[in-house]
């Protein structure tokens, strides 16, 4: 395949409500899709990528605006001077550009839905993956009340959910959690993400959520903390799992031998795209290591990438993959419909869904094309 030209699309789509986490509030989600036209042995054919870095640097390094600059600067120029593209070179061609993970990822999806859709074949099929649903998890932001926080999460679970995933911080922690479990009892899948926002000296505190038969918490120390994790691992019997800190399937081997994690939260857009996150789940397997697919409110073409992602045999825990209208009342791709606690996996050639131009452009707030 040889790349004709890139177009970045910049969206502002409207959150169904606020979500909060330890790091901010986001009301609505600044996204950037890339379209990329591909000459093929079967013509013209499109793929679309989507970066998954958010407004603002808070969660990690990169962020919208940011992540655009480097894809027209530094990643789109090497991949037009490719004259034989594949997916699966994408990551070395990028290699020598230092960092930059999701916009390497937002790039590499582009490559592999053409090339996919060039060769008939869906992202499943592609992976080797035979299932063809995968249970649906819900994340929960940090809310103003334990009232409210019940009252969201019944809504959650009436409508089905295989497991729920709270976001805590310092002072939102024990008694959500606490009440949660009272309220929904010991049978309710339930699990915490702390999303960096504590210290080693926490752990007699966080020792506290053990009673509590949480499924895992997830990334209690910062990112770089791998050596305190493993310390805080055994002080603790609700299993760690990584989610920020793992960032590629080397730091996720050195995680898994140093006893940091026992778990890992595989986003591709984190770890610079889904072949990479496909070593990553082949790693973690290898090693017994449970995984399980994480959401960064993406919207219907990361969503259908993830559910197939989430098909491979070492996801052995429900994911974050939960229905469009969790987040969006409007997708840019036909709706993600959660039932009975699943997700369909999409069997369309490439990522399997088609985005809506009319839609596309509703939400649209800036659009630019370049060229090799
Ligand atoms: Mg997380």
């Amino acid at each position: 395949m040889k790349l004709r030209s890139l177009t970045l699309h910049r969206l502002r789509m409207p959150l169904v409500s606020p979500f909060t986490t330890s790091f901010g509030t986001e009301e609505d989600k600044y996204v950037l899709l890339l379209e990329g036209s591909f000459e093929t042995d079967r013509g013209r054919i499109t793929g679309w990528g989507e970066c998954v870095a958010m407004e603002l640097p808070l969660y990690s390094a990169e962020y919208v605006d940011g992540a655009a600059e480097v894809i027209e600067r530094w990643l789109a120029p090497t991949l037009f001077a490719a004259d034989d593209l594949t997916a699966e070179t994408v990551g070395e061609l990028l290699e020598p550009v230092v960092g930059h993970p999701m916009a390497k990822a937002a790039v590499e999806m582009a490559v592999l839905d053409a090339q996919l859709r060039a060769a008939g074949v869906s992202f499943a099929r592609y992976l080797g993956v035979t299932r063809t649903a995968v249970p649906s998890g819900v994340s929960v932001g940090i809310q103003s009340s334990v009232d409210t926080l019940l009252e969201v999460v019944g809504g959650y679970i009436d409508e089905g959910y295989a497991r729920i995933k709270l976001k805590i911080e310092p002072g939102t922690d024990i008694a959500p959690v606490e009440a949660v479990r009272r309220e929904f009892g010991d049978d309710l899948l339930l699990q915490v993400d702390a999303n960096a926002a504590y210290s080693l000296s926490d752990a007699p505190l966080l020792r506290r959520l053990d009673e509590f038969g949480l499924l895992l918490i997830e990334q209690p120390l910062a990112e770089s903390d791998l050596r305190q994790h493993a310390e805080l691992a055994e002080q603790l019997s609700t299993p760690i799992c990584l989610d920020e800190s793992i960032t590629s399937a080397q730091v996720a081997a050195d995680a898994i031998a140093l006893g940091a994690a026992s778990v890992i939260n595989i986003k591709p857009g984190r770890v610079g795209g889904y072949l990479e996150a496909r070593r990553i789940h082949d790693l973690a397997r290898a090693n017994g290591v449970a995984v399980w697919c994480g959401g960064m409110l993406e919207t219907g073409i990361g969503r259908a990438a993830n559910a197939a992602l989430a098909g491979l045999p070492g996801f052995t825990l429900p994911g974050d993959i939960s229905g469009s209208k969790r987040f969006y009342d409007l997708d840019i791709t036909a709706e993600t419909v959660m039932s009975d606690g699943e997700v369909a996996i999409p069997e369309g050639p490439g990522f399997g869904v088609e985005v809506d131009p009319q839609i596309l452009s509703r939400f649209s707030v800036g659009e630019h094309t370049v060229t090799g």
